[in-house]
């Protein structure tokens, strides 16, 4: 057996290395580093992949969500409501533009922003919801629609964690997750599910006056050239990264499948253990059912219930075994995030969550060798 990674880049680079070296090839022969045709060939692909009128590059995915909230039109003092449990990147945008962040619980199942909680944080201010479709799996989109409708907001997904997942509506219309909202942010950074060879971003939208705007702002806030009608940023997806990430677009969905693959295995052996909740998915299918694409398993992560989740990891790395705690605190607690109308109580599941969870390895090149032994040494610690 193979060396256990928590991502095996090297793995799934070889098994396209032609492909990427060719494409990667073309870019350095053609000196079209920024904005060359390889990024428009992308930015197309990746529009009709999604089913999505409207995909503007960029640098990475904070600066996606930075150039969403900023082609918004958002000012300081509008409050922007997002999910605790998640990775800084969310919460730090909106503190950087100078808005409020309004840290909200999620829900204990999915890991996702809870609809109540986002509810209950609503005030006069609020000009936004940023549901972060965590792990892998789209939060209930449907509902959060809704409730920004009733409330005039705005919503902003932040899908870096979950590209090429579906999302079902009740009436069975199934649409990308970041395709639903006013705009979707995502992140090509490599160990993503559709990751690059360095940093990359995308913000999707249907709206042709939104992308308008979001394709000065990302270029100095340039409409015509060197008429700067805006405040902008300077944020390209650049011609090496656009030229890998269209290969390997074309993988996505077999790479997603090779996750959900080691997801269902994961979840075989270890769904009846008393200390373990696995990953959950919308229905009873938990996201991994052979016809349902809800769940793309960025992460696998399970909660360990009255268990070391410490030893665990520790017990884990000896035997070769790396695993992961995202995340291990809560953003209403991070010094840069405190703030004193927060109420410790309103984060009963977030601050649970932090203690419980661990995340397994999950890549696209894990074998059930790999996984079985995985397994058997999660059970091996908590059976003792
Ligand atoms: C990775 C990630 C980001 C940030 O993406 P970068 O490309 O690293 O800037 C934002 N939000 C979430 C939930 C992420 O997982």
């Amino acid at each position: 057996m193979n060396t256990i990674q928590m991502v095996d880049l090297k793995g799934q680079y070889l098994k396209i290395k032609e492909e990427v070296d060719n494409a990667v090839d073309e870019v350095f022969n053609s000196t079209a580093f920024i904005n060359g045709p390889k990024v428009i060939s992308f930015q197309k692909n990746l529009e009709s992949y999604l089913g999505v009128k409207h995909v503007i590059p960029c640098a990475n995915g904070t600066d996606a969500l930075q150039i969403a909230m900023m082609g918004l039109g958002l000012k300081p003092g509008d409050e922007v409501i997002t999910a605790d449990f998640t990775f800084a990147a969310t919460v730090e945008v909106i503190a950087l533009l100078g808005l409020t962040p309004v840290l909200v619980d999620v829900d204990p199942i999915n890991f996702n922003i809870d609809l109540e909680a986002i509810v209950k944080a609503i005030t006069p201010k609020t000009k936004a919801i940023v549901p972060v479709h965590l792990f892998g799996l789209c939060a209930n989109m449907e509902a959060i629609m809704e409730i920004a409708k009733n409330h005039k907001l705005y919503v902003i997904e932040d899908n870096a964690q979950a590209i090429g997942a579906n999302y079902k509506f009740s009436d069975g219309r199934i649409a990308k997750a970041g395709t639903i909202g006013d705009l979707g942010c995502t992140s090509f950074f490599p160990s993503k599910n559709l990751g690059c060879y360095g940093d990359g971003g995308a913000i999707f939208t249907n709206n042709d006056e939104l992308a308008y705007t979001l394709r000065g702002i990302v270029n100095h806030g340039m409409y015509e050239r060197y008429h700067h009608d805006v405040v902008g940023v300077n944020s390209r997806l650049d011609s090496v990264q656009a030229a890998i990430l269209d290969i390997k677009l074309k993988h996505l969905d077999n790479y997603n499948k090779a996750r959900r693959n080691s997801a269902r295995e994961y979840t075989k052996a270890l769904k009846h253990h008393p200390n373990l909740i696995v990953p959950s998915g919308k229905d009873e299918c938990e996201g991994i059912c052979d016809t349902c694409d809800c769940h793309v398993f960025h992460q696998y992560t399970l909660r360990i219930i009255d268990g070391d989740r410490n030893g665990l990891v520790k017990h884990l790395n000896e035997k070769g075994i790396p695993c992961g705690v995202y995340y291990p605190i809560p953003l209403h607690k991070q010094k840069a995030y405190t703030d004193d109308r927060y109420n410790e109580e309103d984060f009963r599941v977030t601050n649970q969550l932090c203690e419980e969870v661990i995340s397994l390895p999950m890549h696209t090149e894990l074998t059930n060798e790999m996984i079985t032994y995985i397994a058997d040494a999660v059970k091996e610690f908590l059976d003792n």
